[in-house]
């Protein structure tokens, strides 16, 4: 007969006991041939012994691991150790999910103090851990039998930390490369989750799947998480942007030379509590996330009303040292997302008219979201523009392309006020002219040499495009160019 028994009342030595706790997270099972687990031992086998699920070893003697952390009240956690037969293991990796409520019998409850496995185990409060070994009889876990369990199940939204133990976005980017390593409690909103992948490690000779997923905070527009565990990539499918909040406990910095800067990512001390139950913060911060310019137009619609004034625009630059600078090659990068250029140029490309060309874009007048082309419905859900058609509001949303003797920049955005000032047209007389009209407009500028002032906003871990919006354009006298113009 089992005594169920809570993690706070364990003590060393305990037999015949059971628990009922909720799994709040969980490793990547690892698999032994059998005599490579003996010769390992416990806890001292090395990477280097892993087998692939499918690998040669035969499920007769191969043995597996899988740690899971349970949660029973909102103050005891504590690690839990399974070795089984590696079939069994990679049957309860299947199956076993985050915020499942277990049954653990028969599990033996040592002082974890001595346990060297801590180091690689997400952190408890309670200094026992239990260990399952399936080859002793009556030791197992299961999925609970009493039923659903309310309470449990909502311990997986309790937060392991105060949010005051949580560090700003924007003090992890400040770091740099100096806190890369460190582990630090992170609350943030999910901005995007890029769909997972297959990466080959050619070190390793194995492809491994691994997914990429954009945090913001009040502090910082986005820091990418990376997810190398099965179990965690397929969580975040249930990730929803701009609505999920995660409060990552001990999530493991690491700097990327690549994107020259800092990121995230998950290991085996990670414990990831989905949308915690601190609801003042988290509607803090989801009001502050559906605040941000995210596409790219809106961000070129903020740059260009005002944000930053153009006339202190006169870093005079060509076409050439703009690419270098924002693509992240050559000398001149810098930790700053964005920067200022003026250039000499000619528009090379201004679709003003003709079929298909985007002159007009439009927002929905109830919350000013940007609404797609094809679609009349506003894109947020809590929007009364999402169930009925709203009423749009248009604005300029042109593509230009510039040239000089260095080069092409292809796509510059020009939107808004900015076109209107250049093209000296409001929108709405604009979509009153015929398409006589607009092709006359068009020539006033093409192939004109400019004054244009950019805003450049570089290539980064979170933004896969670098974005050239255009927050000034003027005709010049070719006097003026060529005392300006730079051969570079
Ligand atoms: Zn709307």
């Amino acid at each position: 007969m089992l005594t169920v028994k809570k993690i706070v009342q364990l003590s060393e030595g305990m037999e015949n006991i059971a628990l009922v706790a909720v799994v709040i997270a969980k490793s990547d099972p690892r698999l032994f041939s059998g005599s490579l687990a003996r010769a390992g031992g416990r806890y001292g086998v090395k990477a280097a012994f892993e087998e692939s699920a499918d690998g040669s070893t035969t499920a007769s003697t191969a043995r597996g691991v899988l740690t899971l952390t349970l949660r029973d009240s909102e103050r005891d956690t504590i690690n839990c150790t399974v070795w089984a037969a590696a079939d069994v293991i990679v049957r309860y990796d299947e199956t076993i999910t985050i915020g499942d409520v277990l049954d653990v019998q028969k599990p033996q409850v040592t002082a974890s103090f001595y346990g060297r496995s801590e180091q690689y185990s997400p952190r408890v409060t309670s200094s026992f851990s239990l260990t399952v070994n399936e080859q002793a009889v009556g030791n197992q876990i299961a999925h609970h039998a009493g039923g659903p369990d309310p309470y449990l199940s909502s311990l997986i939204r309790i937060p392991l930390v105060r949010p005051e133990e949580t560090i700003p976005l924007a003090d992890l980017v400040a770091s740099g490369a100096g806190c890369s390593g460190e582990t630090f409690h992170v609350l943030a909103v999910v901005r995007s989750v890029r769909p997972a992948r297959q990466i080959r490690i050619a070190r390793r000779n194995e492809t491994r799947a691994f997914r990429e997923v954009v945090l913001m905070d009040q502090s910082h527009s986005g820091v990418l998480l990376k997810l190398w565990s099965a179990a965690y990539i397929r969580w975040a499918d249930r990730w929803q942007p701009l609505v999920t909040v995660l409060l990552i406990v001990d999530a493991r910095t690491e700097y990327s030379e690549y994107h020259r800067s800092v990121g995230l990512t998950i290991d085996r001390k990670t414990i990831i509590i989905q949308d915690p139950k601190v609801p003042q913060i988290v509607e803090r911060l989801l009001r502050h996330a559906k605040d941000v310019p995210m596409q790219s137009v809106d961000v070129a619609c903020s740059l260009s009303s005002g944000t930053i004034d153009p006339a202190t625009i006169n870093t005079v630059m060509t076409v050439q040292q703009i690419l270098d600078r924002s693509g992240g090659t050559g000398s001149q990068i810098t930790e700053e997302d964005q920067f200022t250029a003026l250039c000499y140029a000619v528009i090379t490309r201004l679709d003003l008219d003709g079929p298909g060309s985007r002159t007009v874009s439009h927002r929905c007048s109830h919350c000013q979201t940007f609404v797609a082309r094809q679609s009349p419905f506003c894109p947020k859900e809590d929007c009364p523009g999402y169930r009925t058609p709203p009423a749009l509001d248009s604005f300029f949303d042109l593509t230009v392309d510039l040239t000089d003797h260095t080069g092409t920049l292809v796509g510059c955005r020009m939107v808004s006020a900015v076109a209107e000032t250049v093209l000296r047209c409001d929108v709405t007389t604009f979509e009153r002219k015929t398409e006589q009209q607009r092709t006359a407009l068009k020539w006033m500028y093409l192939l004109d040499r400019c004054a244009v002032r950019l805003v450049v906003k570089r290539r980064t871990a979170t933004r896969f495009q670098q974005l050239f919006s255009i927050v000034g354009c003027t005709l010049v006298d070719p006097l003026e160019v060529e005392s300006k113009l730079k051969v570079y």
